[in-house]
């Protein structure tokens, strides 16, 4: 396993092993990797000869008010993670070698951007996609793996290399959770012990919310009033949006039918926390 800081580097690293024939898969991550990471890597590594996994916390996906700073950063146990899973190259740039002086282009979305977490992190998914762009064209991947967890993240990324004739495949990975249901997550270390339990509301309320759907209930807004209701309930939890959307254009939908995203993000205390589920 090799890690690597400049585009040079792993240009060179993924020409060797094309001059070989192998099939190349590429995992974007922000680092401090957890099970739910290392999930994805393990794919990649099944479905490609070799796998690039990307750490890099983005500066221009954080708002002024996020948390760039304190974004837990390790790269020595992301190496322990990638290694373990079958990984074969981390690319681990600086800033400055991914945003050079004068750096001024950006891939900009409509449409998958205008709700969820589109409509509250101002440029949060401009700076994603622009990210995820120089890092297919740096990479060059056959196959790009992404989960569940950020299914607004998903189903823009899908849009704009639909959009601008990426020639990659995403594949999406399902959401791994603690054993408790907890969605895995980088910031769930932010959590105080009691914040850590008050955080359960979130996949509680989703498995309420599930519920009522198999009970027959299609109306979205009665579903997310079910949701709203028992997060509301918890005290520490501050409810930041609960929405039943199409999965593919992430618009509101009235009924639930299939292929809807069920998406919510919820402050306790200070941090932000996103869960969904998808009914079909
Ligand atoms: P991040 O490091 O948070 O930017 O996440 C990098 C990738 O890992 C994204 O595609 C996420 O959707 C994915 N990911 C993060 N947490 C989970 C999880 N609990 N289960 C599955 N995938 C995840």
């Amino acid at each position: 396993m090799q890690i690597v800081k400049t585009i040079e580097e792993v240009r060179a690293a993924v020409r060797a092993w094309r001059a070989d024939g192998l099939s190349v898969g590429l995992v974007p991550t922000m680092g401090f990797l957890h099970e739910g990471h290392r999930s994805l890597i393990e794919r990649s590594v099944a479905d490609n000869d070799r796998t690039v996994v990307s750490v890099f916390v983005n500066p221009i996906q954080f708002g002024p008010s996020e948390d760039l700073e304190a974004y837990p950063r390790d790269i020595e146990r992301d190496k322990t993670v990638v290694e373990g899973a079958g990984g074969d190259l981390i690319f681990n740039p600086e800033p400055s070698e991914m945003y050079p002086p004068h750096f001024t282009t950006f891939v900009d979305t409509t449409e998958t951007t205008e709700l969820l977490c589109g409509a509250r992190r101002a440029g949060h998914f401009r700076g994603v996609c622009t990210v995820v762009s120089k890092l297919f064209n740096i990479v060059g991947p056959d196959r790009a793996y992404f989960g569940q967890k950020d299914a607004q993240q998903l189903a823009t990324v899908r849009r704009f290399v639909r959009d601008l004739n990426f020639d990659v495949e995403i594949v999406a990975c399902p959401i791994v959770r603690e054993a408790d249901g907890l969605a895995k997550s980088s910031r769930n270390t932010y959590l105080s012990t009691d914040e850590r339990k008050a955080a359960l509301i979130l996949s509680e309320s989703l498995r309420q919310g599930k519920a009522a759907i198999e009970r027959g209930e299609r109306s979205a807004q009665a579903v997310i009033d079910v949701i709203a209701d028992s997060l509301n309930k918890e005290p520490l939890a501050r409810v930041d949006y609960v929405e039943a959307v199409d999965l593919d254009n992430v618009q509101r939908v009235e009924r639930i039918e299939e292929n809807t995203l069920v998406a919510i993000a919820v402050y306790i205390g200070k941090t932000r926390l996103i869960d969904n589920f998808i009914w079909k």
